[in-house]
Parts: C-alpha cells; sequence; structure tokens
C-alpha cells in the first residue's frame, strides 16, 4: 500500500487511471490513455457497457432507448466508428417521412383548419405554422446573436442569458402561446421559467454546424450500443462491470475508489465520467471545493420517457391519418418507428414523454402508464383501439445510473458552472457529456472524455 493515509484493506489493482463509468465518454478517455500506454481501469455500476446509449435489440429495427442519431459535425464519434469497422446507417429520410398529426383538447385538429382554429395561441404572425418547438426554434434563429457555437461560454455572452420566458415574453408571446409551443412537449428544461435562452442559442447554432457538414442522421449498424460494446472489447479485462463506485477518497499521492461490494481500488489519477446526477451519490473525501460542489449538486437534467408500441394492425390506413401525432396529452409526441432494413415500413410507434408529465408516469408504474399512453392515444383515434401494445418502457429519470437524459442548463448556470465541471481538482479529472464546451450528446461525451484524456496525460 504506496498511499498511506488511505483504506487498510486490501486494494484489487493500482493502476495509472481509474475511469468511472463505462459510457463512451469514459470508454474514449480509456482507449485514448490506453493506446500512449498507461495502465487503465473502468469501473461501471452496470452489468452492461454504454450508459445512455441502449439499442432495444428485441425490437425489430434495434430502437434506440437513448442517444439516436449521429450527426453531421461528430467528427469524434464518426472517426471512432470507422477505426473499429462499424457500419454507420443514414435514417435522415425516414425521420422525416411522416408530417404529424395536430392533437390539442381531446381532438386531431385537421392542418388545413389549423391556421384558424381557436385553439391555435400560435403569434400572430406564426398561425400557419406547425405547434411547439419548430415555430420556437425559427424565434431563436432569428434572434441568435451567437456567431459560432463555441462562443456560449465567452464572457461577453453571458450577457444573453435569460429564461426562455423573458426571451420569447420580450418579443411578444402570450402566456398561452409559450404554454402551447414551448411547455407542451417541451425541448429543453421543465418549464420556459427554468431554461436559459443561451443553451437554445448555442443549441441552434451548433445544429446549423451539423447540416452544414453533412445532413444526416446516422446510426450504427447494429445498434448505437454497439459502439461502446466495441470499444470496451478492445479495452479487455480493464473494464470491471456491476462495480458502483460510492466514494473516492483523494490526496497528493494518488487516489482511492470504493465499490459498493466493498472492493478498493487505487490509481495515481481518477477520471469521474458519471453523468452529473449520479455524481451525487458518490462520496468524495476530501469533498468537492465549493464552486464544483454547488454545480453538482444543483444543474439539472432533462427528464425524458420513452415508451415504444408495437402495432397489430396499421390502422391508419382506415382512418386516413399519419400515425404520428403531436399531442398535448400525457402521451407526448408519437413517433412512427420505420427501422426495417431495406423498407420504409412502419415497424412500430414511439411515444416521447418530456418534462413534467414524466412525472406523472414515472410515479404510476410502468404497467399503468404504458396503459395510459395507449388510452390516451386511441381516444384521439378511434381506429387504433385494440391495435397497440407496451413494447419497452424506458424512464430516463428513474434510471439510477442516469437520473436524466442530458444536463440542461439553467438561466445564471452556464458561466457558473461550466469552468467549475471541466477544471481538475488534485487528481480528480470530469469527463461527461455535461462537462463539454463546444458540442452536444454523443460528441459532447467524447468531447469530454478527450479533454480529460489528454489533462492526464501531461500529468502522467
Ligand atoms: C433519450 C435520449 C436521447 C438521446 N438522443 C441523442 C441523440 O439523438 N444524439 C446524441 O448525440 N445524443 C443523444 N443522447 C445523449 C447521449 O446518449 C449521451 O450524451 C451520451 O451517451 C453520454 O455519454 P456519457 O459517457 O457522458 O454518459 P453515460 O452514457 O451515461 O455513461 C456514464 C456511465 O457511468 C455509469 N455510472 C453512473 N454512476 C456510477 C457509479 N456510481 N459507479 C460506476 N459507474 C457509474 C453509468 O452506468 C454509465 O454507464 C440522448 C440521450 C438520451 C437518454
Amino acid at each position: 500500500m504506496a498511499m498511506s493515509g488511505m483504506s487498510r484493506a486490501h486494494a484489487a489493482t493500482n493502476v495509472d487511471v481509474i475511469v468511472i463509468g463505462a459510457g463512451i465518454s469514459g470508454l474514449h478517455a480509456a482507449s485514448l490513455l490506453n493506446e500512449q500506454g498507461a495502465k487503465v481501469r473502468v469501473i461501471e455500476a452496470q452489468s452492461r457497457v454504454g450508459g445512455r446509449l441502449l439499442s432495444l435489440r428485441n425490437l425489430e429495427g434495434a430502437p434506440e432507448a437513448g442517444g439516436d442519431s449521429i450527426l453531421g459535425g461528430y467528427g469524434r464519434v464518426r472517426d471512432t466508428c470507422a477505426k473499429l469497422g462499424l457500419t454507420l446507417n443514414d435514417f435522415e429520410r425516414r425521420r422525416g417521412a411522416d408530417k404529424p398529426e395536430i392533437a390539442i383538447d381531446g381532438q386531431v385538429i385537421p392542418r388545413s383548419m389549423w391556421k384558424d382554429h381557436p385553439l391555435n395561441f400560435l403569434p400572430s404572425d406564426r398561425k400557419q405554422e406547425f405547434p411547439g418547438r419548430r415555430s420556437f426554434e425559427k424565434v431563436v434563429d432569428q434572434f441568435n446573436p451567437l456567431v459560432s457555437a463555441s462562443d456560449w461560454i465567452e464572457p461577453n455572452s453571458r450577457k444573453f442569458d435569460e429564461s426562455v420566458y423573458s426571451f420569447l415574453k420580450r418579443h411578444g408571446w402570450s402566456e398561452a402561446s409559450i404554454a402551447q409551443n414551448y411547455e407542451t412537449n417541451i425541448g429543453r428544461g421543465s418549464s420556459a421559467h427554468d431554461c436559459s435562452i443561451l443553451t437554445w442559442y448555442f443549441r441552434r447554432a451548433w445544429d446549423k454546424i451539423q447540416t452544414d457538414i453533412e445532413s444526416v442522421a446516422l446510426k450504427v449498424e447494429g445498434g448505437n450500443q454497439t459502439l461502446p460494446e466495441t470499444m470496451a472489447k478492445r479495452l479487455g479485462d480493464a473494464i470491471l462491470l456491476s462495480n458502483p463506485v460510492v466514494n473516492v477518497v483523494a490526496n497528493e499521492r494518488g487516489v482511492e475508489v470504493r465499490c459498493v461490494n466493498g472492493s478498493v481500488h487505487q490509481s495515481r489519477f481518477l477520471i469521474c465520467a458519471t453523468p452529473i446526477s449520479p455524481l451525487r451519490s458518490i462520496k468524495f473525501d476530501p469533498g468537492l471545493p465549493p464552486p464544483l460542489a454547488k454545480a453538482v449538486a444543483l444543474l439539472p437534467s432533462m427528464m425524458i420517457t420513452k415508451i415504444f408500441l408495437n402495432v397489430k394492425k396499421p390502422f391508419w390506413q382506415e382512418d386516413g391519418l399519419s400515425p404520428a401525432m403531436w399531442t398535448d396529452t400525457v402521451a407526448g409526441e408519437i413517433g412512427a418507428l420505420r427501422q426495417a432494413e431495406g423498407s420504409d415500413r412502419v415497424t412500430g410507434l414511439l411515444a416521447r414523454v418530456r418534462g413534467f408529465p414524466t412525472q406523472r408516469l414515472d410515479a404510476m408504474g410502468e404497467r399503468a402508464a404504458g396503459a395510459l399512453v395507449i388510452a390516451e392515444y386511441e381516444k384521439l383515434r378511434p381506429a387504433a383501439k385494440g391495435m397497440l401494445e407496451v413494447a419497452a418502457y424506458k424512464s430516463w429519470t428513474k434510471d439510477p445510473y442516469a437520473r436524466g437524459t442530458w444536463a440542461e442548463w439553467e438561466p445564471g448556470q452556464i458561466h457558473e458552472f461550466l469552468p467549475e465541471l471541466i477544471k481538475p481538482t488534485g487528481r480528480i479529472h470530469f469527463a461527461g457529456e455535461h462537462a463539454s464546451l463546444a458540442n452536444r450528446g454523443m460528441e459532447a461525451a467524447m468531447e469530454a472524455g478527450e479533454r480529460a484524456a489528454l489533462e492526464v496525460l501531461g500529468r502522467l
């Protein structure tokens, strides 16, 4: 035991770097360090790798319960797939194949009647647009002050950081319009009050970069989970599964990581690559610096529950409507999955429930929640009666090792928290999707993993 002052228990490993979390962020960090000759160990809580990448391989075409689309500008993700010999298939055309119906207040409103419909609360100059996020994003694009996405973290962007609510109010949106067109099937945050408009400026500038590079929505053949699985295979027995970390003890000589099963692991450096909320369950000795501890404690995560539905018969051929529907019910936005190889056939429906309605469903339990989602859909579409059954249910908020889908920034948090979340403390470095400066989603996870690996390499 080289590290006096730490555990007297037998240490299971003594390596250069321990990485906590075998999502693509942690695996990318571990792979880069491994390539440079460092001895690494990845400690993962679950019995599988991949974290927020979860492909439902028991359903046709292995639809994604977690991270879905790999976009044009995902340099790190695409490069890693190429190096590992993984095939990427483009679903962009199929993604836009359905024109969703508008279902509000218990009725499906024909598109031809939408513009002048009394339930259309869009601002008067936007009445002809589809309700919800797409219309909101057009306003963001119109007023986006960022020249490039990464400008969001520049000091002079701080002045743009206000709530979505105050941004929309400044641009003349009514309460009813905000409730219908921002807070229904909410894109980010859980209300217009708790979401920063700066995240949207960033998001839309970043989206543009993605499509400017190449307008694609790629998925890994066999499911996106194949990517972390192949990365993990390369790392061999450096990966330790089913080992939730509960305690990290660090001093000037090294780091000791303790797991719930009592195993103890030592290393010279540590990379924490868990999502932000599960990080709260790890006890750090000594405690994290107060500004970082505050960020870890307060940064919220987006709430999303996905319910996959099997379809017994294509009932939309009977009622002549699209299988996809944008609803103001607890069933959220329902899309048609087209996952079959070489065919555009509908392979199932997917209800994406976002924000507060997920809490109602999650509190009911999966069986009752699934039944409610189907009942809401059937109420709107009598032809669907008896035609749907739940194929899979995934609440990301209830997943103890995710506790949400991705970090969401409240007004004021970006400039206060992000610099803290990427700063090493002693021998501990931080990765994970939330610790990225210039990307989102899977690419953000890899960007953060790469940064943390380079920081540690410079110290080995
Ligand atoms: C519903 C949904 C849709 C998404 N859509 C997209 C999309 O279309 N495009 C896109 O690019 N991205 C998307 N994402 C985001 C993308 O999936 C994530 O950004 C990315 O997978 C995060 O990788 P990560 O390694 O940072 O975290 P994770 O994948 O969450 O990995 C963290 C790992 O840490 C482990 N862990 C947690 N606590 C502990 C502990 N105490 N001890 C040990 N291990 C622990 C977890 O089990 C997990 O394996 C989506 C995510 C979700 C959930």
